[in-house]
C-alpha cells in the first residue's frame, strides 16, 4: 500500500479510494503487486492491452530501437520507424485512407481529426464548424475531445470551455431510426463540418452496442450531405469488435479515423490520425497559414512506431483473430448463464467485449454501487472497473478459458445488498 504519496491518479477520488495496489511486474494478463498477489487485468489496463502485457515481441522490438534511435524532432525531419508505420496503415486500412498524421493519445487523435475536419471546411472556402455527435459518447479528456463527449459529471467544472455540438440521440435498439432521422434533420438545418462516432460500442458511456447497418446507414446521410464522418476507434480497434476494426463490420469508409491503445499492443504511447486526400489536400498549399497547425513534442516517437510495428507483425504471422474468436466464444458461452438471472440486465456482447447491468436503484456513474463492485472484484484479485452498474470485461487476447470463468465465477457470485 502506498500511503502518503504526492502522485494524484486518474479518475480516482483520494478521499475516499482507499488502498491503491503498486504494481511491480506485469505478464500476460497479470498484474502482480509487490507483496507478490497477482491480479487477473480483466479490462486490459483500461483497454490498451491485446496480445497481452510485455507481449515478447513487442518488447524485444522497443530494445532493438533503443539502439538506434530516441525522440527525434518530427516537423521538418522523419525516421525509417515513422515511415514505415504510416506506410503498413495505410496497407491494412481502406485504400480511401491515404495520409498519417502520428500523435500520442486517443485524446490528441481526436483533437487532431476536429482540427482536420475545421481546417478542411476553411480551406475549402465553405467554412462549416457544426459538429454533430451522439448521445452517452466519450472521446477523451482534452477540451475538444471532452467538448464532442456527452456532459456530464466527468467534465461539469470545465462546461465554460466547452464548445457546442449538435447531439443525436444513441440508437437504441428498435429506435435507431429516430438516430438517422435526427442525424439527417441535423444536416438540413444547418451546414455540418463533421459526425463524430465511436462505431459499434459507445465504451465509456456504458458499454452501449449498435447495429453495423444502423452506422452504414449514418455513413450514408453524412455523404448524402458532404459532411465528414469521423470514426473514434480509439477502444474499437486493433480486434476489440471482432475485427480488426470496427467500421469494417458495418462496410464503411470514415474520412476521419482515429486510433490509438492497441495500435503498441498497448505497451507504449502512440496514436495516429488517418484521412482522405482530399482532407491532405486542402491543407496543401503556397499559402502557409493553411499548414496544419498541429503537433506535440513526443509526436512519432520512434520507439513507439517501433513497437506498433513489432504490433502490425504480430497481427500478420500469428493467429490473433483465431484468438479473438476463442475469447468471444468464451463470453458467450458464459454470459448465457446470465440471461435470465433476475439480478442482471442488457446482457451483450461484442467481440472481446462482454457487459452486463446489475439491476439497482440507482445506476448513475457515482452511484455507491461503482467502488462496491470494484471492491468485490479486487477481494478476488480481478482487475474490473464497473461503469456504473454496469459491469463489463474487456481481457487481453492472451486469456485463458479458465482465467474467465474465474471472473465469471465472481459476477454469479455477486451479492450486493441494495
Ligand atoms: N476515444 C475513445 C473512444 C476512448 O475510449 C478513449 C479512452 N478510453 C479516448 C478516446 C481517449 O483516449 P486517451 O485516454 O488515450 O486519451
Amino acid at each position: 500500500m502506498i500511503s502518503s504519496s504526492p502522485v494524484w491518479h486518474p479518475f480516482t477520488q483520494h478521499a475516499v479510494h482507499g488502498e491503491i495496489p503498486a504494481i511491480v511486474r506485469t505478464d500476460g494478463a497479470w498484474l502482480e503487486v509487490a507483496d507478490g498477489r497477482r491480479i487477473f487485468d480483466a479490462i486490459s489496463s483500461w483497454w490498451v492491452i491485446t496480445h497481452g502485457h510485455r507481449y515478447r515481441p513487442i518488447m524485444q522490438a522497443i530494445r532493438a530501437e533503443t539502439e538506434r534511435l530516441d525522440q527525434v524532432i518530427f516537423a521538418g525531419f522523419t525516421h525509417p520507424p515513422a515511415e514505415e508505420l504510416a506506410r503498413q496503415l495505410i496497407a491494412i486500412t481502406p485504400s480511401e485512407l491515404t495520409h498519417v498524421f502520428f500523435s500520442d493519445s486517443g485524446s490528441t487523435a481526436v483533437e487532431v481529426a476536429l482540427k482536420m475536419a475545421l481546417g478542411f471546411w476553411l480551406h475549402s472556402g465553405e467554412g462549416r464548424r457544426h459538429i454533430l455527435a451522439l448521445e452517452r459518447a466519450y472521446h477523451g479528456d482534452t477540451i475538444g475531445a471532452m467538448s464532442v463527449g456527452q456532459r456530464g459529471v466527468f467534465n461539469a467544472p470545465y462546461h465554460p470551455l466547452l464548445f457546442d455540438v449538435g447531439r443525436l440521440p444513441f440508437p437504441h435498439q428498435g429506435r435507431e431510426q429516430e438516430t438517422l432521422d435526427a442525424l439527417d434533420q441535423a444536416c438540413r438545418e444547418r451546414p455540418v463540418a463533421a459526425l463524430i462516432v465511436e462505431p459499434l460500442i459507445l465504451g465509456a458511456g456504458g458499454m452501449l452496442i449498435y447495429q453495423p447497418t444502423v452506422l452504414a446507414e449514418m455513413a450514408r446521410i453524412c455523404r448524402h450531405h458532404g459532411v465528414l464522418l469521423i470514426a473514434d476507434e480509439v477502444m474499437t480497434g486493433w480486434g476489440r469488435t471482432g475485427t480488426l476494426f470496427a467500421c469494417e463490420q458495418a462496410g464503411i469508409v470514415p474520412d476521419i479515423a482515429c486510433y490509438s491503445k492497441g495500435l503498441t499492443g498497448g505497451v507504449l504511447p502512440l496514436a495516429v490520425t488517418l484521412c482522405q486526400r482530399a482532407i491532405f489536400d486542402a491543407h496543401y498549399a503556397e499559402d502557409r497559414r493553411k499548414t496544419f497547425f498541429h503537433s506535440s513534442s513526443y509526436t512519432a516517437n520512434p520507439i513507439a512506431c517501433a513497437a506498433a510495428l513489432a504490433n502490425l507483425k504480430v497481427w500478420r504471422s500469428e493467429p490473433v483473430r483465431e484468438r479473438i474468436a476463442a475469447l468471444a466464444e468464451v463470453h458467450t458461452k458464459a454470459l448465457d448463464r446470465f440471461r435470465d438471472d433476475r439480478r442482471f440486465e442488457n446482457v451483450r456482447q461484442l467481440g472481446t467485449i462482454a457487459a452486463l447491468d446489475l439491476v439497482v436503484n440507482d445506476s448513475g456513474y457515482l452511484a455507491d454501487i461503482g467502488p462496491r463492485l470494484y471492491r468485490h472484484f479486487l477481494a478476488r484479485d480481478m482487475l474490473v472497473r464497473p461503469l456504473g452498474n454496469t459491469i463489463y470485461l474487456m481481457p487481453p487476447y492472451c486469456s485463458t478459458a479458465d482465467e474467465l470463468s474465474a471472473v465469471y465465477e465472481a459476477i454469479a457470485a455477486l451479492d450486493v445488498d441494495h
